[in-house]
C-alpha cells in the first residue's frame, strides 16, 4: 500500500466536530477511552489466542504503556494486543459501524451540556483523543502479520486521514496524541497517574508508566524529574468483581459502573455476588439512574459483559439477560463455561440458562428492595413512637420512583416475556389512578383500597393522563368512588393481556365488555337499569339499523353519568385506542367494530325518539363518542356538516 489520503465517513466527521466542541469540559476521559480500547485489544488477542497460540509471538504478557514527551508535547499509549491491519485501520478508525448511530445523531439537540451526556453514553471511544489533541498518529501491526505489514494512520481530526505502510516489529498499537496548547497539564506524570488510577483500577492488565526520579541540577541548573528506564504498574490490575466486597468502596463500584457504561451519573444501585452451586459464577449488576438514548431499540447490545475465568468473551451476551432487563449493566464471570464458548453454545448451554435465571432474579430483588424503601413511614404510631430508618435504607428513598419513571415501561414488557416471574413483576408495577396523579399506585395499594363488594381491579388505557382521567367510561366509577387505574404507556394494554389477575383478583378494563359492577350496584339501580333496557328496545333497534356500518351493537349502559354515549369493545377485543396506535405505526390491526353504549338518562338520548333528525343524531352520537376518547370520525367533514345542520 502506498500513502493515501481518505475521507472520514460523514457521521465520523460530525462526531469529531461534536467531540471537540462539546466534551472539552471533561477532557480527561480521553485516557479512559483509549486505555479501554487498548484493554479490549488485549482481550481480543487473548480470545483469538485460545485457538492460535502463535498470535502471542514472543510477548505473552499483555500490557499497556503510557508515556509522554514534554519536548515533543505528545502522549503515547501503547498496547501489545491484537493490533490493526491496514484495512482495519481504514475501516475501524474512519467509519462508525455501531448500531444506533443514526438514532444517536438525531437525538442531539445542540445544547452542549445535554449533548455531552449523550455523547458519553454513545461512547466516543478513539475519537475522544481529539478533545486534547490536534493531531493523532496511530501505528499498528495486527498479531500474526509480518513486520512489513504495519500501518500508520494520521489525522488532524477534521475531514480526512492519511494511511501508509510501515515496518513495525512489535505487535499491537501505539496511539500518539499531539497535544493542543490548552492540554499541557497532561504532560505530567503525576496528572496522568491520577487520571489512570481513577478510571483504570478495574482493568485486569497492568498499565505501566516509566518511573521518574529527582535529579539535582548541576552547575546552578535547577533539578528535575528524569526517567529511570524502569516501568511500574499504576493500576491494581485485578478485575474489580474478583475482589472481596468488603475491600471495595462505593466510589470504586460507581467508577467501575461509569467505565463500563459510559454513563456520567452514578447508578441507582448494584448487587455483587458470588453464586455457588451447580453453576459457579460472579455477578456484578447495576441499575442505571437514567435511560440511555437507545432504550427502545430492543436489538441493541445488552449491557452485561460475559467473562469466563476473567477472560472477556463478549459484551452482547443477550443470553444472559432477558430483553426487558436490557437496561441492566454489569459483568458476569463464569467459572464453568468453556473459554471458547460461541454464541450458539451460549443459547443452548444449561449453565447459561441457570446464570440467566439467577441474574434475572437478582435484578428483581434489587428492584424489590428499592421499591420497599422508596418511602418510609415516619408517622408516629399510637404510642408516639417513630421507627428509626437505617441510614442505608434511608439512602434508597425515592430511588424506585426514579427508576420507574425511566424504565417502568420497559419492565412491563416482562409480563409478556418472563412468565416465570409474572407475579413478582406485577408487584413492581406502578400506575396513576383516579386517586393519584403520580405514577405511584401499586396493585397491592389498589387492592387494599378496594370497596366492600368490589371484585375486580379496574383500569383504563388512553393516550395520555388527561384523556384517561376524562374518559366517559369512568363516570359511574367516579360517582361510586371506585378507584380506576389510569394507564398511559403504549405497552400497557399489550402487557395486561399477560396479567389476567393479581393476587387472586381479576383485572378488568372499564372500556371493555358490559359493565358489571356486581355487588357494587344496589337492587334499585339494577332494577332501573333493566327497565330502561326494556323500554329502550325499539329505539335501540332503530339505532342499530342507522349505525350498522359503524357499530357492532348498541346497548343501554349504567357506565355513564354525564355523557350521552361511549364506545366499548367486546370482551377480549382490542381497544380502539390500541388499534389506532397500531395503524399509525403502519401495522395491521384487526378490523373490529366497537359497541356503542348509550345513557338512557341523558337529555340528548331522550330526544332521539321521534326526532325528525334521528339519523343525523345517531351518527353524531357515535362520532362524539369517538372524539371523546381521542379518535377521529371516519368522515370528519360529514360530521361537521351534520352538526352545523342541527345548529342552524
Ligand atoms: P468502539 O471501541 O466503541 O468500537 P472506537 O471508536 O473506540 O469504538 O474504536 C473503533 C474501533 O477501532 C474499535 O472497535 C477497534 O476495532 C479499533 N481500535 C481502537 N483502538 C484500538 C487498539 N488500541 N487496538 C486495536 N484496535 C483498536
Amino acid at each position: 500500500m502506498s500513502k493515501q489520503t481518505l475521507s472520514f465517513q460523514a457521521e465520523v466527521a460530525q462526531l469529531l466536530h461534536l467531540v471537540t466542541h462539546s466534551l472539552y469540559s471533561n477532557p480527561e476521559i480521553f485516557l479512559r477511552e483509549l486505555i479501554s480500547n487498548a484493554s479490549d485489544a488485549c482481550d481480543k488477542l487473548r480470545f483469538e489466542g485460545l485457538n492460535n497460540a502463535a498470535l502471542f509471538e514472543d510477548a505473552p504478557n499483555l500490557e499497556v504503556r503510557v508515556a509522554f514527551d514534554k519536548a515533543a508535547r505528545t502522549i503515547t499509549i501503547t498496547d501489545n494486543g491484537i493490533g490493526l491491519s491496514q484495512q482495519e485501520a481504514i475501516d475501524n478508525l474512519g467509519t462508525i459501524a455501531k448500531s444506533g448511530t443514526k438514532e444517536f445523531m438525531g437525538k442531539l439537540s445542540g445544547d452542549q451540556k445535554a449533548d455531552a451526556q449523550l455523547i458519553g453514553q454513545f461512547g466516543v471511544g478513539f475519537y475522544s483523543g481529539f478533545i486534547v489533541a490536534d493531531k493523532i498518529t496511530v501505528e499498528s501491526r495486527r498479531a500474526g502479520l509480518s513486520a512489513e505489514e504495519g500501518v500508520r494512520w494520521v489525522s488532524g481530526g477534521t475531514g480526512d486521514f492519511e494511511v501508509d505502510t510501515i515496518t513495525r516489529a512489535q505487535r499491537g498499537t501505539s496511539i500518539t496524541l499531539h497535544l493542543r496548547d490548552d492540554a499541557e497539564e497532561y504532560l505530567n506524570a503525576w496528572k496522568l497517574k491520577s487520571v489512570i488510577s481513577k478510571y483504570s483500577d478495574h482493568i485486569s492488565l497492568p498499565i505501566l508508566m516509566e518511573k521518574e526520579e529527582w535529579k539535582e541540577g548541576e552547575n546552578d541548573q535547577p533539578g528535575a524529574m528524569v526517567p529511570t528506564g524502569e516501568w511500574e504498574a499504576i493500576n491494581k490490575a485485578s478485575a474489580l468483581w474478583t475482589r472481596p466486597k468488603k475491600d471495595i468502596t462505593a466510589e470504586q463500584y460507581n467508577d467501575f459502573y461509569k467505565a463500563i457504561s459510559h454513563d456520567f451519573e452514578d447508578p441507582l444501585t448494584w448487587a455483587h455476588n458470588r453464586v455457588e452451586g451447580n453453576t459457579e459464577y460472579t455477578q456484578l449488576l447495576y441499575i442505571p439512574a437514567k435511560a440511555p438514548f437507545d432504550l427502545w431499540n430492543r436489538d441493541k447490545k445488552a449491557g452485561v459483559k460475559l467473562y469466563v475465568k476473567r477472560v472477556f468473551i463478549m459484551d452482547d451476551a443477550e443470553a444472559l439477560m432477558p430483553t426487558y432487563l436490557r437496561f441492566v449493566k454489569g459483568v458476569i464471570d463464569s467459572a464453568d463455561l468453556p473459554l471458547n464458548v460461541s454464541r450458539e453454545l451460549l443459547q443452548e448451554s444449561r449453565d447459561v440458562r441457570a446464570i440467566r435465571e439467577g441474574s434475572t432474579k437478582r435484578v428483581l430483588s434489587m428492584l424489590e428492595d428499592l421499591a420497599k424503601h422508596d418511602k418510609h413511614d415516619t408517622t408516629p404510631n399510637a404510642d408516639g413512637v417513630t421507627d428509626v430508618v437505617d441510614p442505608d435504607d434511608k439512602a434508597k428513598e425515592g430511588k424506585y420512583t426514579r427508576f420507574y419513571a425511566e424504565f417502568g415501561a420497559v419492565l412491563k414488557e416482562g409480563l409478556g416475556e418472563d412468565f416465570a416471574n409474572t407475579q413478582r413483576l406485577a408487584k413492581l408495577l406502578r400506575y396513576a389512578s383516579t386517586q393519584s396523579d403520580t405514577v405511584s399506585v401499586s396493585l397491592a395499594d389498589y387492592k387494599a383500597r378496594m370497596k366492600e363488594g368490589q371484585d375486580a381491579i379496574y383500569y383504563i388505557t388512553a393516550d395520555n393522563l388527561a384523556a384517561a382521567k376524562n374518559s366517559p367510561q369512568l363516570e359511574v366509577f367516579k360517582k361510586k368512588g371506585i378507584e380506576v387505574l389510569l394507564m398511559t404507556d403504549r405497552v400497557d394494554e399489550w402487557s395486561l393481556n399477560y396479567l389476567q389477575e393479581f393476587d387472586g383478583t381479576p383485572l378488568q378494563s372499564v372500556a371493555k365488555g358490559a359493565v358489571d359492577l356486581g355487588k357494587l350496584q344496589d337492587e334499585a339501580e339494577k332494577k332501573a337499569a333493566e327497565e330502561a333496557a326494556e323500554a329502550f328496545k325499539p329505539l335501540l333497534a332503530k339505532l342499530k339499523e342507522a349505525l350498522k356500518d359503524k357499530a357492532e351493537d348498541v346497548r343501554v349502559t349504567t357506565r355513564l353519568v354525564d355523557s350521552p354515549a361511549c364506545l366499548v369493545v367486546q370482551d377480549g377485543g382490542m381497544s380502539t385506542q390500541l388499534a389506532r396506535m397500531l395503524k399509525q405505526a403502519g401495522q395491521a390491526a384487526p378490523e373490529s367494530k366497537p359497541v356503542l353504549e348509550v345513557n338512557a338518562e341523558h337529555a340528548l338520548v331522550k330526544k332521539l325518539d321521534g326526532s325528525v333528525h334521528f339519523n343525523d343524531l345517531a351518527h353524531i352520537l357515535f362520532d362524539q363518542a369517538l372524539l371523546a376518547e381521542g379518535g377521529l370520525p371516519e368522515d370528519p367533514a360529514a360530521y361537521v356538516k351534520r352538526v352545523n345542520a342541527l345548529l342552524a
